[in-house]
C-alpha cells in the first residue's frame, strides 16, 4: 500500500482542497503518512497570495526533494503551481509534476496514470475522524480586487451544484462530521440554478446529523439582508461573520477595485448588529498599499474604533506581480508599512482582549473540537461565534455540544466551565 505526506499552505480553500485530493487518493488506495521520507509521493498544495507564502512553500519543497526515497514522486499543487506551471520544476529540481489550482479535478486521472498499479475504488473511502470540516461551495472570482492575485489563479467564479454540496455534507455527515465551514471567495454570489447562498445554508442546515455551519469569506458588497436574517432565524449557523474591509479610507478602497465605501461597509456592520447583535465581526486589513497616507491610515484605525472588531487579520501590502497593483508606482516605505502595520496590531490586540474579557461570566455554547492534552482532561472547542475555548470534562467526544460559562481568558483563547444544559 503506498503513502502519500501532503503538507498545505495558505487558506481554508486550500485546507479544503488538501482535503479532496487526500479523499481522492484514499480512494487509489493510499494512506497518509507523516515521515516525508518514507513516502511515495509527497505532495505540497500552495499559496500564492503572498510573496512571504511562495518563498516558505519553495524552501520546503526543496527540503522534501533532498529527503524523498528513491522511486518517490514529489508534486506541487495549488496556486503557485498555477502561477509558475512547470518552470517550478526547473526552479526546484526533484519535483516531478505540477498540477495548478484549476486542474485539481484531474487529480484522479493523473494519480491513474502515475501510479498505474494502484486501482480507483470509490467504495471503502477512509475518513479522517474530524467532527468539523470544510466544503467548498464555490471555485475562482471575479472580482478582480487590485492587489490579489486569485482571479488569475483560481480563476473565474463558478458555482458548485447545489446537489453535488448536499450530496457530500451528507457524506460528511454520515462520517461525525457535525460542523462545515462553507467555503468560497466570495459566498455571497454563490447562484445555481435559482438557489443563492441563504437558499443554500437552508438546505445545508435541513441534513440530519449537521449541528453547526459556518462560511467564509463574504465580501461586504455582496453582504445582504436575506443572509443575515437566515442566519438569525437558523440556529444552526454560528453567530460570527468574518467581513474583510482591507480599508477604512474611501480613496485606498477605490485603488483597491473593493467596489464599496466606508460608509458601505459601516450600513453592513450596522444591519448586521441590529439583526445579529451577539454576532462575532471578524476582518481583513491590509495597510501601507500604494499611496496610503497618513490620513488614509487615520481612517483605518477610526473604522477599528468605531466598529471593535472582536478579531482581525492584518497584513502589510507587499507586490504580487501580474496584478493591477503591481503597476503602481507610488509605493510606501517599508519602515512606514511595519510602524502602521503595529499601531494598527497592537490596537486591534487590544480590543479584541477586551472582548474577551468581556465574556467572563458568561453562558456559552461550545462545541468541542478536539482532546488537548489528555493528563488534565482538556478539550478544544469553539464557542457559538469565532472563539476558541479550552474546558476540561470527562465523557465528550469531538462533535459533542454543552453548555459551559467562561471563568477567564488567556490570550485569545476563552476559558470555561461545564455548566448544566
Ligand atoms: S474578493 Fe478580492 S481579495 Fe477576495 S479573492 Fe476575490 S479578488 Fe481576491
Amino acid at each position: 500500500m503506498p503513502y502519500v505526506f501532503l503538507q498545505t499552505f495558505g487558506c481554508q480553500m486550500n485546507v479544503a482542497d488538501s482535503n479532496d485530493v487526500a479523499e481522492r487518493l484514499f480512494t487509489h488506495g493510499f494512506q497518509t503518512i507523516g515521515d516525508p521520507g518514507k513516502a511515495d509521493l509527497i505532495i505540497v498544495n500552495t499559496c500564492s497570495v503572498r510573496e512571504h507564502a511562495e518563498r516558505r512553500a519553495r524552501v520546503r519543497i526543496a527540503e522534501f526533494c533532498r529527503m524523498k526515497k528513491p522511486g518517490a514522486q514529489l508534486w506541487v499543487i495549488g496556486c503557485m503551481a498555477e502561477r509558475l506551471g512547470e518552470r517550478l520544476m526547473k526552479d526546484i529540481p526533484g519535483v516531478d509534476r505540477v498540477i495548478g489550482a484549476r486542474s485539481l479535478g484531474r487529480i484522479d486521472e493523473i494519480t491513474a496514470r502515475a501510479f498505474p498499479g494502484q486501482h480507483a475504488d470509490f467504495t471503502g473511502i477512509e475518513t479522517t475522524g474530524e467532527a468539523s470540516d470544510f466544503i467548498s461551495i464555490m471555485r475562482g472570482c471575479n472580482n478582480y480586487c487590485s492587489y490579489c492575485i486569485v482571479p488569475y489563479v483560481r480563476g473565474p467564479e463558478s458555482s458548485i451544484p447545489a446537489a453535488t454540496i448536499i450530496d457530500a455534507v451528507r457524506k460528511k455527515a454520515g462520517q461525525g462530521v457535525r460542523e462545515v465551514t462553507l467555503l468560497g471567495q466570495n459566498v455571497n454570489s454563490y447562484c445555481d440554478a435559482g438557489i443563492d447562498f441563504p437558499d443554500l445554508i437552508r438546505e445545508v442546515a435541513a441534513v440530519e446529523g449537521i449541528k453547526r455551519i459556518r462560511f467564509t469569506t463574504s465580501h461586504p458588497k455582496d453582504c445582504c439582508e436575506k443572509l443575515i436574517r437566515t442566519i438569525a432565524d437558523e440556529p444552526k449557523c454560528c453567530r460570527h461573520i468574518h467581513l474583510p474591509v482591507q480599508s477604512g479610507s474611501d480613496r485606498v478602497l477605490s485603488l483597491m477595485n473593493r467596489r464599496y465605501s466606508a460608509a458601505d461597509y459601516r450600513d453592513r456592520i450596522m444591519m448586521i448588529r441590529s439583526l445579529l447583535p451577539k454576532a462575532d465581526i471578524t476582518t481583513d486589513f491590509l495597510v501601507g498599499f500604494p499611496s496610503e497616507t497618513d490620513a488614509d491610515f487615520e481612517a483605518t484605525l477610526a473604522l477599528v474604533e468605531e466598529v471593535r472588531f472582536t478579531g482581525a487579520f492584518m497584513f502589510a501590502y507587499s507586490v504580487r506581480e501580474g496584478t493591477v497593483a503591481a503597476n503602481f508606482v507610488d509605493t510606501v516605505a517599508d519602515a512606514i508599512k511595519r510602524r502602521r502595520l503595529k499601531m494598527l496590531i497592537d490596537r486591534q490586540t487590544a480590543i479584541t482582549k477586551e472582548k474577551y474579557s468581556a465574556m467572563v461570566g458568561r453562558k456559552v455554547q461550545l462545541m468541542i473540537r478536539g482532546r488537548q492534552l489528555k493528563r488534565d482532561r482538556l478539550w478544544m472547542a469553539r464557542d457559538y461565534g469565532c472563539k476558541r475555548a479550552l474546558i476540561a470534562c470527562d465523557d465528550v467526544q469531538a462533535g459533542t455540544i454543552l453548555q459551559a460559562e467562561v471563568v477567564r481568558t488567556s490570550g485569545m483563547t476563552i476559558i470555561c466551565e461545564r455548566t448544566a444544559p
